[in-house]
């Protein structure tokens, strides 16, 4: 009996849950459709991932198929193809998943063929997590308390074990899909940085447990200092589950491995992903709406001239600039300074949230619709348990407190790297001695400021008070 598995965001052997049951029911056709909508750094991930699991299941006799359409369409003339009496899929849980997963169930039962769906992506379903009145959590810290108490250390399943596929049906080919950059090719520095595929994903979770881990708790905010898993994107294309995140750092800390503190610290942090989906699915609008309606009526402004500043790493705070500069080397900006950047754009630019959240969408290889959403809203203050609004980031403090040598500024904005530290992150104050000293003409080398921070600040709050008494 033949089954298909269509592949979505699972794109691993390793404790994957309709793999494994497909497997297990004879031989297996594994389908992964082409993603419209994705940005360009995600792309450059697709390419290398489907490359990497290509190969693990040809090492199996198994051909990965590739195709281009409406998902639904596709899999019924896949199904007629294969004769396949089975389409098995582990779930997505972005609202457009979510609806193609239900659209699909619905044409497979009117066409009798039989139809089944998995969870590969979270630790719990998020139609579980309920509050005592029946509705869902919107505070973290209970939601993630009551995701702990419910959470059982279920073990993980093994790489499926497949038989040879018989039939040759025909697939699209990878390189026609034209998935890497060309003209101009922007990816080196990723190639630098990356490795995606299961093997990657899982080389890296081993040295995270194996060193990183036990500086994490303190570590993971400084982000000159490589002290976070980096699990980001292999997470967000499935190259590695939660599930095994969350058994192996519990019996980990169990066994004294890894210290508690840590571990939990991290464990929180796989929670956020979760409470991320958990809100996208119990609150679908959030994806281009305010979570907080409060926030209705906020009057964000449109500058491109500020945008466009902003996303080019040339708005004269060193800071923001070295962060938005080490996204668009390498597809990544560490957790702090995804904040300082964001903070930035919607308080000190006043932009909607939704631009910086499509420029990431764009720029991310771990570019994650959930993640995003929440993270950008949260920022902005209009998110599930953000901050109070008032409390706005302080670019300047911020990298005198995290990056208090001005190493990562130095890192991705090298014309201030002479500069000492004391102006590092505030060039425009620094004596014309030490300007000359550093080699830097401020306005010609690097820029002036492009708003003043206190006014800036000023004017976010005024805007703030004035949506509310709409
Ligand atoms: C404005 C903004 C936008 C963001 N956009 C994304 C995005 O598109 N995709 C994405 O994966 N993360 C996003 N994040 C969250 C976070 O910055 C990254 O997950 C983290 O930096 C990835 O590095 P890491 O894997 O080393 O993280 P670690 O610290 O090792 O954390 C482990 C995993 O936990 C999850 N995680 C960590 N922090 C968060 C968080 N705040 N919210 C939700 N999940 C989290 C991630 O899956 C991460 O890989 C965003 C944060 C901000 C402030």
């Amino acid at each position: 009996m033949n089954t298909i598995v269509w592949l979505r965001e699972d794109l691993r052997l390793f404790d994957n849950p309709a793999l494994h049951y497909a497997a297990s029911q004879g031989e297996v056709t594994p389908v992964y459709i082409f993603p419209e909508g994705l940005g360009g750094a995600s792309y450059w991930w697709l390419h290398h991932s489907l490359t990497s699991l290509q190969v693990s299941l040809a090492e199996q006799g198994v051909r990965l198929i590739l195709r281009t359409g409406e998902p639904s369409a596709v899999l019924a003339k896949l199904c007629q193809e294969t004769r396949a009496a089975s389409v098995v899929w582990n779930r997505v849980y972005s609202p457009e998943g979510i609806a193609a997963g239900t659209e699909l169930k619905q044409n497979l039962t009117d066409a009798d063929i039989a139809s089944k769906s998995f969870n590969a992506q979270l630790l719990i379903e998020p139609t579980q997590i309920l509050n005592k009145q029946g509705s869902p959590f919107k505070v973290f810290t209970p939601f993630w308390r009551h995701c702990l108490s419910q959470l059982d250390p279920t073990p993980l399943l093994d790489n499926p074990r497949f038989v040879k596929t018989s039939h040759s049906i025909k697939s699209e080919s990878l390189n026609s899909w034209g998935l890497l950059p060309t003209s101009p090719d922007w990816s080196t520095g990723f190639d630098a940085r990356w490795t995606p595929g299961e093997a990657g994903a899982q080389y890296k979770w081993q040295k995270f447990t194996e060193n990183t881990i036990s500086r994490y708790k303190d570590g993971r905010d400084i982000p000159i200092e490589e002290n976070t898993s980096m699990l980001s994107p292999h997470l967000a294309f499935g190259e590695i589950g939660p599930k095994q995140l969350w058994f192996e750092t519990h019996q980990a800390i169990a066994s004294r491995e890894i210290d508690s503190e840590n571990g939990n610290k991290f464990l929180a942090e796989i929670g956020w992903r979760e409470y991320s989906r958990y809100l996208l699915v119990h609150f679908p609008h959030i994806i281009n709406q305010p979570f907080n309606s409060k926030f209705e009526n906020f009057p964000w402004q449109d500058n491109p001239k500020l945008l466009a500043a902003w996303q080019q790493g040339q708005t004269g705070y060193p800071i923001v600039d070295a962060g938005m500069r080490e996204l668009w080397a390498t597809g990544y900006m560490h957790n702090r300074v995804r904040m300082i950047t964001a903070s930035f754009l919607t308080k000190h630019c006043l932009t909607h949230w939704t631009e910086g959240m499509a420029w990431f969408w764009d720029t991310l290889v771990d570019a994650d619709i959930a993640n995003n959403t929440a993270s950008w809203q949260w920022v902005a203050g209009s998110g599930a348990d953000a901050s109070p609004y008032f409390r706005i980031f302080n670019p300047i403090l911020q990298g005198d407190k995290f990056d208090k040598e001005g190493a990562y500024i130095r890192k991705w904005v090298p014309e201030l790297a002479k500069l000492d530290n004391k102006y590092v992150n505030k060039p425009w104050e620094a004596d014309p001695m030490s300007l000359q000293l550093a080699g830097i003409t401020l306005g010609k080398d690097y820029p002036m400021p492009i708003v003043d921070h206190k006014e800036a600040r000023e004017v976010a709050l005024a805007a703030y008070k004035a949506s509310k008494t709409v």
